[in-house]
C-alpha cells in the first residue's frame, strides 16, 4: 500500500485538470498581450477563468489576481498594504505561515511599521477581546489573521474577526490557503477586504495562485513592468495553470459537501482508531474538535517513543507520507513554531506527526496507518 496523507503540504492533481491545461502548452500558445487571433483567443479564456473564479468567491472579476502562489499573494497584499495605506500597526498573530509571519518580521525589522500578536490559548484560540483591545489602541490598522492553521487545523473565526475589522475601519486580510475549495468562501458575506489561496492545495497545479482584493481597497502593485493583470501583476500569466487552477476549484466546488462529508468521517475515524490503538495519544491544537478545526487535518501528539527522530523514516519505508512537527528549538531541527507558540507544556518533547487527508484517501489507509503505528510502539 502506498499512503499519502500529507495534503495540506501538497495534493495529487486530478487528472480531469491535467487534461483541462493540455491544450494550453500546445494549441493556445499565444501570449495573452498579444493583440492578433493567438493572443486574443488565450486573453479570452484568462478573462472567462477570472469570471468563473470571481464567481465561485461572490466577487468581482476585477477583484481577481492570479499570481505564481500564496506566497506571492500574501506578500503583495500585506506590503502593498502597509505602503499604499500608510500603516503604521499591523495586529497578526505567531501562529500564521511563515508566507505571512516573515513578511511582516521582515517590515518590522526594516522600521516601516510596529507588529502586535493577538493572544491565544494553549489550543490556539485567539483571543478576540484582546484583538479588540489592539484595535481600540492603534487606528488606522492592518489585520491579518489566517482562515485555518495548516499546522494543527484550527479555524478561525473569521467572520467575527472581520466584523471588528470593520468596527475599527482596519484592513482585514486573510490567508485562506487551507480553506479556498474546500469551504464555500464568500467574500461579501465573511467580510474579507483581501485573501489568498494557491490551486496545489485543492488538486490543482503548483507554481499559481489567486488573490482577491476588495475593489475598495486601492492598493499599489508590488513590482511594475507590463501591465498583465490591470497593472496590478506584471508578468505574461501562467496560462495553462490559471486554467488548471479554475478547473480545479469548479471540480473542488461541484461536489463539495460529499468530499466533505467523506473527508470528514476519516478524520472522526482516525481520531477513534488512534485513541483506541495507540495508549496516551493527544491531539495538539483544536485538531480533535470536529468543529473548531479543519475537517481535513488531524495533528496528533504521540507518546515519547525511543528514537523518535526516526517515526516519520519508518513510516516512510511502510510508504506512508506524512508530516511531522515538534516544538525543539534545540539542534538543527529548530521544529514547528506552531507548537512552539502554542507552548503546551504537557505535549512538550512528544513526537508530533500531522495526517491532512483528501478525496482520494480511504478509511482501508487509515487502518493500514495505525496498524503500522502501533507496531512502532510495540
Ligand atoms: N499559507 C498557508 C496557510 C499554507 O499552508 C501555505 C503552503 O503550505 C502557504 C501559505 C504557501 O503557499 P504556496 O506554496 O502557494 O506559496
Amino acid at each position: 500500500m502506498n499512503i499519502y496523507f500529507d495534503n495540506a503540504a501538497t495534493t495529487p492533481m486530478d487528472s480531469l485538470v491535467v487534461e483541462s491545461m493540455l491544450p494550453y502548452f500546445t494549441t493556445f500558445f499565444g501570449n495573452p498581450s498579444s493583440i492578433h487571433k493567438k493572443g486574443r483567443e488565450v486573453r479570452a479564456k484568462i478573462e472567462q477563468a477570472r469570471k468563473q473564479v470571481a464567481k465561485s468567491l461572490n466577487a468581482l472579476p476585477s477583484e481577481i489576481f492570479f499570481t505564481s502562489c500564496a506566497t506571492e499573494g500574501n506578500n503583495t497584499i500585506l506590503k502593498s498594504v502597509v505602503e499604499s495605506h500608510q500603516i503604521q500597526h499591523v495586529i497578526s498573530s505567531p501562529l500564521e505561515h511563515y508566507a505571512v509571519l516573515n513578511v511582516l518580521q521582515i517590515l518590522e525589522k526594516k522600521g516601516h511599521i510596529q507588529l502586535h500578536f493577538v493572544k491565544h490559548n494553549t489550543k490556539g484560540e485567539l483571543d478576540l477581546i484582546h484583538l479588540k483591545e489592539l484595535l481600540e489602541t492603534y487606528s488606522h490598522t492592518l489585520v491579518s489573521i489566517m482562515h485555518a492553521n495548516n499546522e494543527v487545523g484550527n479555524l478561525n473565526p473569521i467572520q467575527e474577526i472581520a466584523g471588528l475589522c470593520k468596527e475599527y475601519q482596519a484592513f482585514f486580510h486573510s490567508d485562506t490557503v487551507q480553506t479556498i475549495g474546500h469551504y464555500q468562501l464568500d467574500v461579501k458575506k465573511m467580510g474579507i477586504d483581501a485573501l489568498v489561496g494557491s490551486a496545489h492545495k485543492f488538486h490543482g497545479p503548483k507554481g499559481v495562485g489567486v488573490m482577491y482584493i476588495s475593489s475598495e481597497s486601492h492598493l499599489n502593485p508590488l513590482f511594475y513592468g507590463g501591465t498583465q493583470e490591470r497593472g496590478f501583476r506584471a508578468g505574461t500569466e501562467n496560462v495553462a495553470g490559471i486554467i488548471g487552477l479554475t478547473k480545479a476549484l469548479e471540480i473542488a466546488y461541484s461536489d463539495l459537501e460529499n468530499d466533505k462529508d467523506a473527508i470528514f468521517t476519516l478524520k472522526k475515524y482516525m481520531i477513534e482508531q488512534l485513541k483506541i490503538c495507540i495508549p496516551n495519544i493527544a491531539f495538539n491544537g483544536n485538531s480533535e474538535n470536529l468543529e473548531k478545526s479543519l475537517y481535513s487535518i488531524v495533528s496528533i501528539s504521540l507518546p515519547p517513543i525511543k528514537n523518535s527522530g526516526m517515526l516519520l523514516f519508518n513510516l516512510d519505508l511502510y510508504n506512508i507520507s506524512i508530516s511531522g512537527g515538534s516544538a525543539c528549538s534545540s539542534g538543527a531541527q529548530t521544529g514547528s513554531h506552531v507548537l512552539q507558540a502554542l507552548n503546551d507544556t504537557e505535549k512538550k518533547d512528544r513526537p508530533v506527526i500531522r495526517c491532512s487527508f483528501s478525496k482520494y484517501n480511504t478509511k482501508e489507509e487509515i487502518d493500514y496507518f495505525i496498524e503500522k503505528l502501533a507496531l512502532l510502539y510495540k
